[in-house]
């Protein structure tokens, strides 16, 4: 059965002719895509001289992540391989996405994680659309180990990073950006995990650059957690540590294409603290409307950290020049990590229950 969607929108009905599919290939999608690109007048006086912030808002996916754009072309083509089932080893976003793309299918989906160590809330959506989850006798090494060895031998296919159509469907964020501003902006801002992303947002640009879609190429700034910084310290991190659990990576995925792309963009990594994350977290939320999962912060954070004078000597950032425009790509939905976000709160206001009371608190 091949499944199309009544509309043209979703990632592949819209960028069909830019992705590896053909006419052979089920469309499975959830209308993902098409995410709004916020103008954030905020940060852009902020940033002052002229300079436009934009924000990509990814949580507005349908499972609250970008990992939708890349499990849509991930999913349609094991299922036009013949694929019964898919497999990955993910706790986040990754199987939420690849549980729901299977739903839609109507195939199975398997989570291998490590026993012990599995939060239920990170998991909630895996289980809801429905997939396999299970818990094996050894370490999240071991779980990606089996999904290799698994996605070798049996026809189930893998959809974690490795494989290679979720960067296809991912790089469409950027044909998206380009189309909302008229042209690719001067820097792309966003947070960097397994750096699949960073890579997908730059074989996009490239690919429109080359197609005389853009008159330029953005630079690519990418920003790790501290405590979870491989590319920027040029070495595996062995126990990588972070509230931003979606950036919690010691040893990327997609390393050496990540370098290409900040190379070959004239762009660079940098690392932002959890502390300046979680302050972006709230100041992004509370002063724009936009609440996003810590690790999207990242990229919030890591524009503050530019600005900051007194960050001056140790900044990595290339110069800013007046009238840039600027794109921040926000990964994922605040609602994501509920437990962070009441961390980050204060307390409810106690009062009795008079008008005037209320109407003090509110400074009235
Ligand atoms: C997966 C993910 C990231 C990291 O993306 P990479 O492609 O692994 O670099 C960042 N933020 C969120 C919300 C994610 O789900």
């Amino acid at each position: 059965m091949i499944l199309r969607p009544l509309n043209d929108r979703g990632v592949i009905a819209r960028w069909q002719q830019y992705l590896p599919v053909t006419d052979a290939t089920p469309f499975v999608s959830l209308n993902e895509g098409s995410t709004p690109l916020i103008h954030s007048p905020k940060l852009s006086r902020r940033l002052g001289q002229d300079c436009e912030v934009y924000i990509k808002f990814e949580g507005l996916n349908p499972t609250g992540s970008f990992k939708d754009r890349g499990m849509t072309v991930a999913l349609s083509k094991a299922v036009e391989a013949g694929a019964q089932a898919v497999i990955c080893a993910s706790t986040g976003n990754t199987s939420a996405a690849a549980a729901a793309y299977a739903a839609r299918a109507s195939i199975t989906c398997a989570v291998l994680l490590p026993a012990g160590k599995i939060a239920f809330g990170k998991l909630a959506q895996a289980f809801m659309y429905g997939a396999k989850v299970i818990a094996i006798e050894g370490n999240f090494d071991d779980a990606l180990r089996l999904v290799r060895e698994i996605g070798e031998t049996e026809s189930i296919a893998i959809v974690n990073s490795i494989n290679p159509h979720r960067l296809e469907g991912q790089k469409t964020a950027s044909f998206e950006i380009i189309e909302d501003l008229g042209d690719a902006p001067d820097f792309h801002v966003l947070p960097v995990g397994n750096a699949g992303n960073i890579s997908a947002y730059w074989m996009g640009y490239e690919e429109f650059h080359r197609l005389g879609k853009s008159t330029k190429l953005p630079a690519m700034i990418g920003f790790q957690a501290a405590g979870s910084a491989p590319i920027y310290h040029r070495r595996v991190i062995e126990q990588p540590e972070t509230v931003a659990s979606a950036i919690r990576i010691g040893n990327p995925a997609s390393w050496e294409f990540a370098n290409r792309a900040l190379h070959t963009s004239g762009g660079v990594i940098d690392i932002v603290t959890d502390e300046e994350i979680l302050a972006a977290q709230l100041w992004l939320a509370s002063n724009e409307g936009i609440f996003v999962e810590p690790a999207s912060a990242a990229s919030i954070a890591g524009l503050f950290k530019s600005l900051d004078p007194k960050r001056h000597c140790e900044r990595r950032l290339p110069p800013i020049p007046p009238g840039s425009r600027i794109v921040c790509t926000v990964t994922g939905h605040g609602l994501k990590d509920p437990d962070v976000a009441r961390d980050q709160c204060g307390g409810v206001i106690p009062a009795p229950a008079e008008k005037d009371a209320i109407l003090r608190l509110l400074g009235a």
